[in-house]
Parts: structure tokens; C-alpha cells; sequence
């Protein structure tokens, strides 16, 4: 996976489970790990501001 802002990698462990929080190693940015049928999505978790439900 990679970052959305600095374009480095990610990794993501084959264990990490939806709603796991992982951070990248360049810039800092925290993502929420979400998986669904297609496989792994990292959507960025930075705007804790806001309660984003589930
Ligand atoms: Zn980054």
C-alpha cells in the first residue's frame, strides 16, 4: 500500500484487521486499515475531529 500524501510504502500486516490504525513511516500520516471483499483499503484517519461512525 502506498501513502496517499508522500507516496511511501506502507505496510500492512497480513494479520491487521478492519479499523486497525497504521502509520506511515514517511510523514506521519495515520490510516484506518478497512477490508471488504476486494481486498485492503487504507483510508486516511487523520480528522479524529469528527466522529466518523463505523
Ligand atoms: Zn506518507
Amino acid at each position: 500500500m502506498k501513502c496517499s500524501e508522500c507516496d511511501a510504502q506502507i505496510n500492512v500486516p497480513d494479520d491487521a484487521v478492519s479499523g486497525e490504525i497504521v502509520t506511515c513511516p514517511d510523514c506521519g500520516l495515520n490510516y484506518e486499515v478497512v477490508k471488504n471483499e476486494d481486498g485492503v483499503l487504507l483510508k486516511p484517519a487523520e480528522s479524529v475531529s469528527e466522529d466518523w461512525g463505523e
